[in-house]
């Protein structure tokens, strides 16, 4: 029997249920695997305490002998749970998380066994990583990287299966100082924000003194049978299936969107959340998706560094948690071609150490300036660095989304809302060069008058807008459901921080210059909104109309990884990214060049697998079709039937035979396109190679031919499990 028939009788077969579930309230495991602060002021001495804290707070240095009693109470705190190992936890650009597990145990010099764990080990460790990816920062020789604890984001305690393991959040450096990771640049990113707004913000109140972005991201994922998953080797080896036909039902009827979960999945969900709740990941929302077998969890927000841990946390807990529930998650963007992809939207803002969330509109005219300058800068920004902010969400995997007729497009544009569209251009207009004290305090009543609008429009979304304001946030759209949001939020916390710094400079300027302080700043705003309108956009961002506009616009509109990517090697980028201190140009480089690495190898995984497909499993069971209906043929007119009895069968036989005729000479093609490719020196240029020659030119013409064979061959032999299957069947 294939395993595709084997997975189907499973599924059917009676089944225990897998785990044991007694429903507790999330209040009382929440953070019950997180050394909170809480916990550290049981487990440390009153010093480490206050090291860690300051730290933790204010970004104080926390020096040896500190670290070595905050070891001591991490150990004891974990060993009182049970806990024998701990590790460096980071995040290497692989785009998952990596772990080295060393035990607490240790032999001394003389022979006797303790448990050791010093502030050296919780400091630093030196993985021997010279197979993570480096874009050649790392030369063989110097192939030790180490990680460097972050104390901003607290110790846990994973615990999948039998073992539990104590993890201590890190940084990943070269030797030479280099990021090597996702971690180090955007912990550099939001301290350049929080310095960048802080300036701004103490125009309108000296008492702010730390601004932090936060984050609260929107996972979308799907869950399919595991056994039906195993027969499926191109979800196995690229998370997405390479052929499929379209099933009958797909999602025309929009019947799976917020209806009732399935019974399976619920109880993954239970399951997932209360290791997520233990671990202090405060999911807040699970539903439902548009797709069939699609759904999302979401959290509450958190600060940004904190958000990026726990949403790859959660994706690699998802991924293992399923296991045991005999089911796969699929995290990445397009597993299914014909139905809806997975984003991961990321919803932004900046809030105060004084409470205030910036990007939440006023209470009081005062205040909505305050807004208003927040939020202008955000717009201005994305005008200015879209091409930045484009290449950090580029992917392989995302490229099915973007530009690819579905949500959302390539080019990057920002809604409003009408309300605030209004109010935009209501200062456009009605700030000029002789605005005075009387008009400012006019247009700002005005303007405040407009706030409840404000409100109530943006309860009304536009769904298919890359970047939106949602009433008291941003709301970017286009990250990919797989990235890790790391890339996407060191981009933009980085471009709103250096058009704070230009705003602040041209503020400054006017006011030297004599201008009142708040007239200075609505004729900062006017001159940005005028600059940036043309990013402003409220209408179907999937239309054909939107791309012949924005192209007037002059808008970009990059639709495949390689070349997005190249916004990371202009000045422009260098400029943004030495100057706020993220990249260096060696480290853009590096980037640049790990990305492109990336496409070319997931493309070329992919043109593998269908290759392999094509020939392992299509071709043989067309081949065995082919037979079957030639001997019918032949039997028939050997019993002298007139051919008209068979010429159905002809037919058939002469598609099948066309088919794999395609399959196997357009296979043979995109190897030799591959060689080509793979001999090109300049690794920009074989990654444009990779997607013109070889995904552009074969993918789907490939796809077509297999589908194709698959809608015509004996279903009893097919042996991938199809589309109606993989989606509906659990
Ligand atoms: P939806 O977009 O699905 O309607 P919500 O608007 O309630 O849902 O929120 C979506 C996400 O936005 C949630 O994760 C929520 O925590 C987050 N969010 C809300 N306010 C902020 C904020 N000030 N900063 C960052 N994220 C926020
Ligand atoms: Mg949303």
């Amino acid at each position: 029997m294939s395993l595709r028939f084997e997975a189907i009788n499973n599924l059917t077969a009676e089944k225990e249920p897998v785990i044991k579930y007694s429903p507790v309230k999330v209040t009382s495991i929440f953070r019950e695997n997180v050394f909170t602060l809480e916990k550290a002021r049981m487990f440390l001495t009153d010093e480490a305490y206050k090291s860690l804290s300051a730290s933790i707070k204010g970004g104080k240095k926390i020096d040896r002998e500190m670290a070595n009693q905050i070891a001591i109470g991490l150990r004891t705190w974990a060993e009182s749970k049970g806990v024998t190992h701990y590790t460096h936890w980071f995040q290497p650009l692989t785009g998952t998380t990596a772990e080295k597990h060393d035990s607490f145990f240790t032999l001394k010099g003389d022979g006797s066994a303790i448990d050791q764990f010093d502030g050296d080990a919780l400091i630093q460790q030196e993985p021997d990583a010279s197979s993570f990816p480096s874009g050649g920062i790392r030369a063989t020789f110097e192939a030790r990287g180490y990680t460097a604890w972050d104390p901003t984001s607290p110790a846990f305690i994973y615990e999948v299966g039998l073992g539990k393991t104590l993890c201590i959040p890190t940084i990943f450096i070269s030797y030479t100082g280099e990021s090597l990771d996702y971690k180090a640049p955007l912990l550099k990113a939001l301290d350049a924000i929080d310095t960048a707004a802080v300036d701004v913000a103490r125009y309108f109140d000296r008492n702010i003194t730390k601004i932090t972005p936060t984050l609260g991201w929107e996972q979308e994922y799907f869950v399919v049978d595991e056994g039906l998953a195993n027969a499926r080797p191109d979800l196995i080896q690229c998370g997405r299936t390479v052929f499929g036909a379209s099933p009958a039902k797909g999602q025309q009827l929009e019947d799976h969107y917020f209806g009732s979960i399935p019974e399976r999945v619920y109880n993954f969900m239970l399951d997932f959340e209360t290791v997520a709740y233990k671990l202090g990941i405060p999911l807040k929302t699970r539903h439902n998706e548009v797709a069939p077998a699609q759904f999302e969890v979401a959290p509450i927000f958190e600060e940004v560094n904190i958000a990026v841990d726990h949403n790859i946390l959660l994706m690699d807990l998802m991924t293992r948690v399923a296991k045991r529930h005999k089911l796969k998650v699929l995290l990445h963007e397009k597993p299914f071609a014909g139905i809806n992809g997975s984003g991961k939207h990321n919803n932004w803002s900046m809030a105060t150490d004084t409470g205030i969330n910036l990007l939440a509109p006023g209470k009081t005219p005062k205040t909505n300036l305050l807004f208003l300058t927040f939020f202008v800068n955000t717009i201005k920004a994305v005008h200015t660095y879209s091409d930045i902010l484009r290449a950090s969400i580029a992917s392989a995997s995302n490229d099915h989304r973007l530009g690819a007729n579905e949500a959302p497009p390539a080019i990057i544009s920002v809604f409003v809302g009408s309300a605030l569209r209004q109010v935009l251009d209501d200062i456009e207009t009605r700030v000029t060069d002789k605005f005075d004290e009387q008009d400012e305090a006019i247009l700002k009543l005005d303007l405040h008058r407009g706030i409840p609008e404000v409100l109530l429009d943006n309860t009304d979304r536009n769904r298919t807008s890359p970047f939106a304001f949602t009433g008291n946030k941003f709301e970017f759209r286009a990250v990919g459901s797989l990235a890790n949001c790391a890339n996407a939020m060191v981009s933009l916390n980085t471009i709103v921080a250096q058009t704070l710094k230009d705003f602040k400079k041209e503020v400054d300027a006017l006011i030297e210059g004599g201008t009142k302080k708040e007239i200075a700043i609505m004729q900062i705003i006017q001159k940005y909104i005028k600059e940036s309108k043309d990013v402003l956009f409220e209408g179907d961002g999937y239309s054909d109309e939107w791309e012949k506009e924005a192209e007037k616009r002059g808008l970009p509109n990059v639709k495949t990884t390689p070349l997005a990517l190249d916004a990371l090697s202009t000045e422009k980028a260098k400029k943004l990214f030495t100057e706020n201190g993220v990249y260096s140009d060696r480290e853009l480089e590096a980037r640049h060049e790990i990305e492109l690495e990336n496409y070319l190898k997931k493309v070329q995984i992919e043109a593998r697998i269908m290759g392999d497909l094509a020939l392992n499993h299509i071709i043989p069971v067309a081949i065995k079709y082919q037979n079957t209906l030639a001997q019918n043929i032949k039997n028939l007119s050997d019993a002298g039937l007139p051919e008209s009895s068979y010429a159905a069968q002809k037919d058939i036989l002469s598609k099948v035979a066309k088919h794999i005729e395609e399959i196997y000479n357009n296979g043979a093609s995109m190897i030799k396109a591959r060689k080509v490719a793979n001999k090109i020196e300049d690794i920009r240029e074989r990654a444009i190679s990779y997607e013109k020659d070889i995904k552009a030119a074969y993918f789907e013409t490939i796809r077509y031919h297999v589908d194709k064979l698959e809608a015509l061959i004996d279903n009893e032999e097919w042996c991938l499990p199809k589309y109606r299957e993989l989606l509906f069947l659990r």
